[in-house]
């Protein structure tokens, strides 16, 4: 072996553990279930596109905008979104974007389910979305209108305020609820990409369908947690 050989391996190694400790802060979260299970509301290509292309995108995007800084690279997307404003103002942008699109996809995922599975809000939330909106029906209208009103790309809310109170909300681009120190228990997706391929311009008709593939056992847990 040349000494040149033995230099060249050397080097190998040193961008090896290099790679390693750089390894990127942020990873995509395995989908819950396959892209086919939310058909016929949701359609696989879409759950494709949408999960290993966009949410992937916010992921790297988030990844090269704090994978350089040490500090900020241990903290949870949460936890960068809930201190934006002691941010660099270089990376505040994006990490609002792109770390938005990270965290609320995250939860999106989680939020549905195959229809079979959908079932109903549990006791607890039950009783709160008939305090707060008239029942469950009402909330849903409501929900409904409020994502239709989404001017552009954004998302309809559903979150528990401070006051541990059910309300709606809607936010431009990658806002969510939680900017404003809320606790977002379900979003809808309304920015083209979750429903074009199958909907086109048909919004309400995404709408309702995916109002069918709601995981009402997780959202139900999750406003447990909120108002504990
Ligand atoms: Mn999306």
């Amino acid at each position: 072996m040349t000494r040149r050989t033995l230099l060249e391996l050397a080097a190998l190694g040193t961008a090896a553990a290099a790679a390693a400790a750089a390894e990127p802060p942020f990873t995509l979260p395995k989908l819950p279930y396959a892209f086919d299970a939310l058909e016929p509301y949701i359609d696989a290509q879409t759950m494709q596109i949408h999960h290993d292309k966009h949410h992937q995108a916010y992921v790297d995007n988030l990844n090269k905008a704090v994978g350089a800084d040490a500090a900020l690279s241990k903290l949870s997307v949460e936890e960068l979104l809930q201190r934006l404003d002691t941010l660099p103002a270089a990376i505040r942008t994006q990490v609002r974007n792109q770390g938005g699109g990270h965290a609320n996809h995250s939860l999106f995922w989680q939020t549905l389910c195959p229809a079979s599975k959908s079932g109903n809000p549990s006791g607890s939330l039950a009783a709160a979305l008939q305090r707060s909106f008239g029942g469950r029906d009402k909330f849903e209208e409501r929900l409904q209108a409020a994502s239709l009103g989404v001017f552009g790309s954004g998302w309809a809310w559903l979150p528990v305020d401070q006051g541990k109170n059910l309300v709606l909300d809607s936010a431009p681009n990658q806002d969510s609820p939680s900017l404003a120190g809320k606790r977002p228990l379900l979003g809808i997706d309304v920015w083209e990409h979750a429903y074009y391929l199958k909907y086109q311009n048909r919004r309400a008709d995404y709408l309702k369908a995916i109002l069918q593939v709601i995981n009402w056992e997780f959202v139900s847990h999750r406003y447990e947690e909120a108002v504990r």
